[in-house]
């Protein structure tokens, strides 16, 4: 069977066909103002595949202008019917599942990801898609019995102008959990996709306009951070920003929302999540959620289990079989159906993996698999998994965002409740036992925004996700 519908080749051929190489504003693809350009990288060689025109503050200047009118009073987008919209978002799942192979193939030549694992993460955003759609004509306000012969009612509006800004791990399932709540409600959006990966959103931004939405209603500008992406959380007239990436940006994202125009912000962030494992979790069954829940993706997700914290009884047994797990991962050619794992997306981030390693191995911990670049060409690093890891390590404080596990020990439920919560983020945390006492004492004693019980990972559009604490505020989904 043919995995995918293009040959790798042929791909970058085909984004240049719908020119969509290119800024998307007022459903036109346009050449930056400035006319620079930038390099976007294949992670598996480290080649690059193309150039994309750079947005910088003129041209968001200009995409704001396009969505700024697209929600005027009167507008086609404003005046549309609530269910229209809810056809309108409908088609464009119909669009993603025509074109989903491409779009796959796009996603893994450009953020590494294995392919199959790319056609999930499009099948997921247009189940989120697929949801919000169905909600446009729900969004329903009150009738309030004041006091007095008044008629008091509310109304749910939609904000306005959202800005969105993404990262590079899941750049078309998290494009879906921006774009959908945004449109449903009637906003408009002007994107920012991560300079990694600029290419899938593009090639949507192409469904966009094939789907029929107002020119205006959807604006994608690839470029920088501290150019284009500030530019958007500086700009008076967005009412909105909704930002996904590091800790430290999205300070910088409140403190631009507060300078400028005290636009609303939601911030999604880092995370240092626990997973906690008894010993009387089926063992093999822990070890498995546990490995996936640091290595999915390469470990470059938001909420991976990046703490294994696992009981005195069973530590050594556990971290015997983790070590296997680990080396028997399948690391390589992301097209591949067999692979597990692709290469990291950059080389500043394979950098940062690797150093963390070597401070692993500095501070004590005892490295049990992995540990090196896999292969000398691309960004590949082979599983690993450290043991003897303690609470003031560095590498079981700071968020590594690579394919790290750290195992670390614990005696009893109540000290390990607290270890797990001495840390800056609140993201996720999970917990296997068949006590249903400890699971819920864990649920109802950990601060995070998720809690998963006897499994990780478990994110569905019909539920919220977000953080606690500095891992941000405000729910997606
Ligand atoms: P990053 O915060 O540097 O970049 C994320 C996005 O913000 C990119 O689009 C970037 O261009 C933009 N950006 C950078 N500087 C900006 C600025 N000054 N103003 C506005 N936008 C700016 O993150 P990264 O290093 O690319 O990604 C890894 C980090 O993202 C990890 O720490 C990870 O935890 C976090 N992340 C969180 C989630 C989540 O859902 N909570 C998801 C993915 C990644």
């Amino acid at each position: 069977d043919v995995l995918f519908v293009f040959p790798i080749e042929k791909l970058f051929e085909h984004i240049s066909a719908r020119s969509s190489a290119k800024l998307f504003i007022n459903n036109q693809f346009v050449d930056a103002l400035s006319g620079r350009q930038f390099p976007v990288i294949n992670p598996a060689t480290g080649d690059k595949i193309c150039d994309v025109q750079e947005a910088d503050k003129e041209d968001v200047d200009k995409a704001v202008d396009a969505a700024v009118t697209a929600f005027e009073i009167g507008s086609p987008w404003r005046t549309m019917d609530a269910s229209q919209r809810g056809k309108l978002i409908y088609k464009l799942t119909k669009l993603l599942e025509r074109d989903s192979k491409y779009l796959a193939s796009l996603e893994t030549l450009n953020n590494g990801k294995p392919y199959v694992e790319s056609l999930e993460d499009i099948e997921h955003s247009v189940d989120v898609l697929r949801y919000y759609a169905g909600w446009c004509d729900k969004i329903h306000g009150q009738t309030i019995p004041v006091d007095g012969n008044y008629f008091c009612y509310t109304r749910h509006e939609p904000i306005g102008v959202c800005g969105q800004i993404l990262p590079w791990n899941y750049p078309v399932a998290l494009l879906s959990w921006k774009w959908g709540p945004a449109l449903a409600c009637g906003c408009t959006v002007v994107l920012k996709p991560a300079e990694q990966t600029p290419l899938t959103a593009l090639y949507v931004a192409s469904l966009v306009k094939e789907a029929g939405f107002p020119p205006g209603v959807i604006n994608v500008l690839p470029g920088y951070g501290p150019t284009a992406g500030g530019a958007i959380c500086r700009h008076m007239l967005v009412d909105k920003v909704a930002f996904t990436g590091s800790t430290e940006i999205g300070k910088e994202v409140q403190i631009a929302a507060a300078q400028s125009n005290l636009k609303r912000v939601s911030l999604e962030l880092g995370g240092k999540s626990p997973f906690i494992i008894f010993p009387d979790a089926d063992l093999d069954n822990a070890v498995a959620y546990a490995h996936e829940a640091i290595m999915a993706n390469h470990g470059q997700c938001c909420c991976a289990g990046s703490r294994t914290f696992v009981h005195e009884d069973i530590y050594d047994e556990f971290v015997e079989k983790s070590k296997l797990a680990a080396k028997q991962r399948i690391v390589g050619d992301p097209f591949d159906e067999l692979t597990q794992q692709g290469p990291q997306v950059n080389q500043e981030q394979f950098q940062k993996i690797l150093n963390y390693i070597e401070i692993g191995k500095k501070e004590g911990a005892k490295l049990e698999a992995g540990g090196c670049r896999q292969g000398d060409k691309g960004y590949f690093v082979q599983p690993t998994v450290f043991s003897a890891v303690t609470d003031n390590m560095k590498i079981a404080k700071e968020e590594i965002f690579g394919p790290v596990q750290c195992i670390i020990k614990f005696k009893d439920i109540n000290e390990v409740i607290n270890r797990a919560n001495k840390t800056r983020y609140g993201l996720a945390a999970g917990v296997m036992t068949n006590d249903i006492n400890k699971a819920l004492t864990i649920a109802n004693s950990i601060r995070a925004g998720s809690i998963w019980i006897n499994t990780w990972d478990a994110v569905f559009p019909q539920s919220p996700f977000g953080g606690y604490k500095q891992s941000g505020f405000g729910r997606e989904l």
